[in-house]
């Protein structure tokens, strides 16, 4: 929460009172404390940003990791240096049964499921014409599949307790495409059909469904992208610098949280002005 500078502020007892109850309300808005909050791929980057976000925020977590048990529990250390818990479970989220595991982990945990976070992805970047099956289909049950299989794994859950939010990390690649990302962007757009018709569905159910769509973000994903072609897109973004993987936790907090409780089957689109919607 940004405060505006104490010099800003009126000096009569009662706007700083009215202040004050600002803060609380927006503190309050984005409490989640006690909530169970289920995100993929939280041992690094973005993911394990939004796991920081909501654990700061209050809730439990459930994290996870593909193969990184290491950084994943060292996410966990910092959880609970904040005073917050944290389970570790290993699932690969092309896997429908590990998903389905992992659900079951979160539930013998906590006993029940309020957010799912859909954030763990991969990128095979490589043109269409060299580009393998193994390498189109990767991506696409990463991805996209997760979508499917976690929502498979917390969705009756939610529904068990009428209420829920799910929000899954798309990309600007989902709205412009982009040379040499034709398995990426597919997934990526994917996730709008998917999240409108989810959206639709559960909305009975007091279940909310959305996406964030970041622009380019300094994590290691980033770090597979050519040096030059970095320095040439970053020319491209008016606030003239990439995100920061706390910037997208932010945002995915803030669907989750009281503060986001009208928005469903929407996207927040985040990239620094790179691409305007
Ligand atoms: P990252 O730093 O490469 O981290 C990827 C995370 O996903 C890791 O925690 C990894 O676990 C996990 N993961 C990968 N494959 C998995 C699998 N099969 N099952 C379970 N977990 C798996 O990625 P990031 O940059 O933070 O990206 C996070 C999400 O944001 C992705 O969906 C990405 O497409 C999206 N996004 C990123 C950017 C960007 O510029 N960075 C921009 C837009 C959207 P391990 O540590 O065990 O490998």
């Amino acid at each position: 929460i940004r405060r505006p500078p104490r010099s800003t502020l009126s000096s009569s007892s009662a706007a700083s009172d009215v202040y004050k109850r600002q803060i609380i309300m927006i503190e309050m808005m984005y409490d989640v404390k006690d909530r169970v909050a289920v995100v993929t791929g939280s041992s690094r980057g973005i993911g394990k940003q939004c796991a920081l976000a909501f654990a700061e925020a209050g809730a439990k977590m459930v994290l996870n990791y593909v193969s990184n048990k290491e950084a994943a529990e060292i996410t966990a250390e910092e959880i609970e240096g904040l005073g917050g818990e944290a389970i570790v479970v290993q699932a690969d989220v092309k896997d429908f049964e590990s998903c389905l595991a992992l659900g079951e982990e979160a539930i013998a945990k906590f006993g029940k499921i309020d957010f799912l976070v859909n954030n763990a992805g991969i990128n095979r970047d490589i043109t269409f014409s060299r580009m393998s099956q193994e390498e189109w289909q990767e991506v696409i049950d990463t991805n996209l599949g997760a979508l499917f299989n976690m929502s498979k794994a917390c969705v009756p859950h939610m529904r068990d307790n009428n209420f829920g939010s799910i929000v899954s990390i798309s990309s600007i690649i989902g709205e412009t495409g982009n040379i040499g990302q034709s398995n990426y962007a597919a997934t990526k757009s994917g996730m709008y059909g998917f999240t409108k018709s989810l959206a639709r569905e559960l909305a009975k159910d007091n279940i909310r469904v959305n996406t964030v769509s970041p622009g380019f973000v300094e994590t290691d994903m980033l770090a597979t992208v050519p040096a030059d072609l970095l320095a040439g897109i970053k020319d491209e973004i008016p606030l003239g610098r990439f995100g920061y993987p706390d910037e997208v936790a932010l945002a995915v907090l803030y669907l989750c949280s009281t503060a986001g409780s009208w928005i469903t089957g929407s996207n927040i689109s985040m990239n620094g002005g790179h691409n305007m919607l």
